[in-house]
């Protein structure tokens, strides 16, 4: 007995297959005429060529990338080590560390270490810091086969702030009042992490000292 409920197969009408070949040529036609456009005025192109341009590229200033300690023209930073950006963040990515004997003052910051690696760049140690001592940078290159190339030190001495080191007498006091320190001073196991001690020539062809 034949099934006399079974629905007839919904054909597409002929009209509405040609006008889809249609509407997808005229689509085709659009997009070729943009293709050309491009090539025949270069210099309206708005596709970045990376890294081709890096050179000139320029990243918008509010691209968070890279966290910096804000040092002034003589090198020296208003960090007191107050631990308020090191509470602040939510995921352990900062370690204040405390100099172990300070010169002139109570507290003294010996190496302010952050990890590029757990960061989420939500700008809070930014916003916290009572003395704006810390600046986020659109710096974005970097890439590394190690990762404990992203642990960083921010700070390039330890030592007093630049307000107390600009009380002293002179150079030679300031001098003595501070320790050089390098961007990897470290490293510092955080966020139950604990990365071994970076290998001596990987240093050396990675030494970003100065960029941070
Ligand atoms: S930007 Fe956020 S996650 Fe990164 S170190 Fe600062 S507070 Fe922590
Ligand atoms: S960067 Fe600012 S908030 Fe963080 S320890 Fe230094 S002074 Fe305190």
């Amino acid at each position: 007995m034949n099934d006399t409920s079974a629905q007839p197969t919904r054909r597409i009408p002929i009209t509405g297959y040609f006008a889809r070949i249609f509407t997808g040529f005229v689509s085709l036609l659009k997009g070729l005429k943009i293709t050309f456009h491009y090539l025949s005025h270069p210099s309206t192109v708005v596709t970045q060529q990376y890294p081709e341009n890096r050179a000139t590229l320029k990243m918008a200033e509010r691209l968070r990338a890279q966290l910096t300690m804000i040092h002034d023209d003589n090198g020296y930073h208003k960090c007191t080590a107050c631990h308020i950006c090191e509470q602040a963040c939510p995921n352990a990515s900062i370690h204040v560390a405390e100099r172990a004997k300070p010169a002139l003052s109570k507290t003294e910051l010996d190496t302010f270490i952050w990890r590029l690696d757990s960061c989420t760049f939500c700008n809070l140690c930014v916003m916290v810091c009572p003395f704006q001592v810390l600046q986020m940078k659109s710096t974005f290159e970097s890439s590394v086969y190690d990762q404990r190339l992203l642990i960083y030190n921010l700070s390039r001495y330890a030592g007093p702030t630049s307000t107390v080191l600009a009380k002293q007498a002179d150079d030679e006091a300031r001098k003595n009042a501070v320790e050089p320190r390098s961007v990897y001073d470290g490293p510092t196991a955080l966020n139950g992490f604990f990365l071994a001690g970076i290998p001596k020539e990987l240093l050396v062809t990675l030494d970003r000292k100065g960029e941070v």
